[in-house]
């Protein structure tokens, strides 16, 4: 069911490209080198704009901008009722805007332009409002302190804060990390990934227009080694929030432990498993399974290409899987009949087609898929295997593509020894209508989320990371904006206490 090509059923315009430049205190600008980078169309590999590609030095005036905004402006100090009202205005923008930026994001990322209008756009809006709502309420405590002392605690916004996100879900890892630092009235400096730095700038200007005051929300395009090291090692950021691979989350923490030690919050990759019970029901388990892993395209951290089924449903399962994914179409982001699109660049497509590889040369067999598909762009069939081992590199490693992994099990103590037999632990998921099982499974995965009969289910208050080499620090929820705060306390003597 694999097409390819631009032909045929495309469902709307292509969106103009308004904002190519760095936005730094409120201006869009170029680099001070005056360079610029490419942005590609994963359909084609074809050039979609030139952006300003910021360095050291442009990060260092975003931070000067951020730094001012947080010493001696307004949003810090103004009443949180009040960025609240704010956010709100800013929340009603992205949706006024939902239409374009749904087609900018769906081009510069290769998403169904379908999702991305209820998924990216859908959840970037609920997290603005979400964290809006929270600008207001953020409390400390009394403490009645043993002794002639009492205290109390203020909850400050933590000053600076760098946000580097990745390019699998540019829209909502931006509200992921900007909503609540700005609920917080931290000031930021956000680097939106090289492959994917349209949204971020659209959303610049946005912030603009609901009257976020200048060098609260700066964005700095440019590559990760440059401009993304730049803002980790910076003296004056003073937290980052971090999302994207393991491997670059070790460099920012390697970045904040030689400079000024700043906090670090690291969301990162996974090799999250799907544990199907015997009991569960078939079609219910199939959809969760292709959801799970082709979802996205596999762009996802949370996919659970590591499915385990218990013996008695694998033969049910595989034979249905094989049926379903005779309809599951590839193709044209833009065409609304598609599924999935193309992977995000050249880079990530080769990266997932050696895994392929990997995968059949370790023994594993293809149940369906195996192979690139059209006659140009960056489209892989979406990819089964059966027979695998937990000790296959396509069963250890992260992917980050359409390929899903099949092993069998026996017994619940099975079940959970082999998937918690990895160094990640972001994500799992569980399969069966047993509650006792179900309890038992949630119990013992070591995991930041554990879903059952449900994958994939993530919303503004659900808190969302991982453990392990997943990385620590929440996304989402109230703990998101903890981590954008510094507790003090105050502590005062008190002389006649009757107490
Ligand atoms: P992926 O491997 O999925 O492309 P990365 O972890 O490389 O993910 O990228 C996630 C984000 O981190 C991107 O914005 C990227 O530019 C940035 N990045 C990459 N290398 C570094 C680095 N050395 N320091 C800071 N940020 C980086």
């Amino acid at each position: 069911a694999a097409e390819n090509g631009n032909g045929g059923g495309v469902c709307m315009e292509m969106p103009e490209i308004r904002y190519t430049k760095l936005f730094i205190n409120g201006a869009f600008v170029d680099a001070v080198s005056g360079k610029t980078f490419e942005t590609r169309d994963p359909r084609t590999g074809d050039v979609i704009a030139s952006i300003a590609e910021g360095d050291k030095e442009d990060v260092g005036l975003a931070v000067k901008a951020a730094r001012e905004a947080f010493d001696h402006g307004k949003w810090p100090r103004m009443p949180g009722s009040e960025r609240g009202r704010i956010m709100m205005k800013y929340a009603d923008l992205v949706e006024q805007h939902a239409e374009e930026l749904t087609l900018l994001e769906s081009l510069d990322a290769g998403k169904p332009c379908m999702a991305t209008r209820a998924v990216d756009i859908g959840t970037s809006v609920r997290s603005l409002r979400y964290f809006a709502g929270a600008a207001d309420k953020i409390h400390g405590e009394t403490l009645k302190m043993s002794r002639q002392f009492q205290g109390h605690t203020l909850r400050e916004p933590m000053g600076v804060a760098g946000l580097i996100i990745p390019w699998n879900f540019p829209a909502i890892m931006f509200f992921a990390k900007v909503a609540p630092a700005l609920a917080a009235g931290c000031t930021m400096v956000v680097k939106p990934a090289e492959q994917t730095p349209l949204s971020a700038l659209y959303f610049a200007h946005l912030a603009e227009q609901a009257g976020v005051p200048d060098g609260v929300i700066n964005v700095v395009t440019g590559f990760g080694p440059t401009a993304g090291a730049a803002i980790a090692s910076h003296m004056d950021v003073d937290m980052v929030s971090f999302t994207g691979s393991t491997a670059v989350g070790r460099l920012i923490m390697e970045a904040s432990a030689r400079s000024n030690l700043k906090p670090v919050s690291l969301e990162l990759g996974g090799k999250s498993p799907l544990i199907i019970f015997d009991d569960a029901d078939v079609d219910i388990a199939v959809e969760l399974a292709i959801s799970a892993n082709f979802f996205n395209k596999g762009e996802a951290c949370i996919a659970a290409s590591r499915v385990y089924l218990q013996e008695g449903i694998y033969d049910r399962f595989v034979k249905k899987l094989a049926q379903r994914m005779e309809s599951w179409v590839v193709g044209d982001p833009f065409d609304p009949r598609v599924n999935q699109g193309p992977q995000v660049d050249k880079a990530q497509y080769e990266r997932v087609l050696n895994y392929i590889d990997h995968g059949k040369r370790e023994g594993a067999t293809v149940l369906t898929g195996g192979k690139p598909c059209g006659q140009r762009g960056y489209y892989i069939e979406p990819t089964v295997f059966t027979d695998v081992k937990d000790d296959m590199i396509i069963a250890k490693e992260e992917i980050f593509g359409p390929v899903m992994c099949l092993m069998k099990f026996t017994t619940v103590e099975e079940a959970i020894a082999r998937a918690n037999n990895t160094r990640y632990g972001l994500a799992a998921g569980v399969v069966t209508k047993n509650i006792d099982v179900a309890n038992r499974m949630t119990r013992s995965i070591r995991a930041g989320v554990v879903w059952v009969n449900c994958y994939f289910a993530m919303d503004s208050d659900c808190p969302f990371g991982g453990r392990k080499m997943s990385g620590f620090g929440k996304d989402d929820g109230m703990h998101a904006l903890d981590k954008f705060l510094a507790v003090k306390a105050v502590v005062t003597p008190v002389y006649d206490s009757p107490w």
